[in-house]
């Protein structure tokens, strides 16, 4: 049924389109992804102003007829992010996040979790919200970060890895790989199928999943390259989505 809808939404991509328009990759608190067009919107004297750019939080008014696409009818600011604008590392940290999102969330169908933990993220790499971290890590724009996110994320939109036993056989100890096609952590009798894959990794995993984002784990670079091969090569094999590299 046309007609119009209110929902609170983040920019992920927006995309110049005709003389004076944009076309907006929105995540959706109450309808997950959904695509919209911004008529007018590069015009100087836009109602709409710089407000539907990416990284903006917005309530939104759409209306909804039969293309694909909504238009927007109305945008208020919930939080801009201004100084993660302002911020190069902050800046490409909250991209790789919102292009992960983009991958992973492709229905249009709420998820909250998803939705909150994009919020959150975007918050702290504002620095609105402090690190609660033990100050050893790489601050919010940081790698740990990052991949604290998308673990999260991963579980948030259903492709978590198995942590807790051998995901080939269910064998609880020796778990010293890691297996995309698997799903999780493995056992070494069924490591052939995976790589490598260190205690430190498997707590960083285990600890990002149980603790806030603002409190991510720190770890060598060497432990987070393996947790970011986990995390892609999970979604590869179970979402078919390939993630940009984290930082
Ligand atoms: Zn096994």
């Amino acid at each position: 049924m046309p007609g119009k809808f209110k929902t609170e939404a983040v920019v992920l991509r927006s995309i110049r389109y005709g003389e004076a328009d944009r076309i907006l990759h929105l995540f959706s608190a109450s309808r997950g992804r959904i695509s919209a067009i911004a008529k007018g919107v590069r015009k100087p004297r836009s109602r709409f102003g710089g407000r539907l750019e990416p990284f903006f939080r917005l309530d939104l008014v759409l209306y909804e007829g039969r293309s694909d696409l909504c238009t927007v009818t109305s945008a208020d600011t919930i939080d801009g992010h201004s100084n993660l604008r302002a911020d190069g590392p902050a800046l490409g940290a909250a991209a790789r996040a919102c292009d992960a999102v983009l991958r992973l969330c492709d229905a249009e169908e709420p998820n909250p979790g998803a939705y909150n933990l994009l919020c959150r993220y975007l918050t702290i790499l504002d620095g609105s919200e402090s690190l609660a971290g033990d100050g050893s890590g790489d601050g919010a724009a940081g790698l740990a970060t990052a991949l604290a996110f998308r673990v999260k994320l991963a579980l948030a939109t259903g492709f978590a890895p198995e942590l807790a036993a051998c995901a080939r056989c269910g064998e609880p100890d020796g778990l010293s790989g890691f297996s995309g096609s698997a799903g999780g952590v493995v056992c070494s009798a069924c490591e052939r199928e995976g790589f490598t894959f260190s205690r430190d990794a498997h707590t960083f995993m285990v600890e990002a999943l149980g603790h806030p984002l603002a409190q991510a784990p720190s770890a060598g670079d060497r432990t987070l390259r393996q947790v970011e091969r986990a995390i892609s090569e999970t979604v590869e094999h179970h979402a078919s989505v390939q993630l940009r590299a984290a930082a």
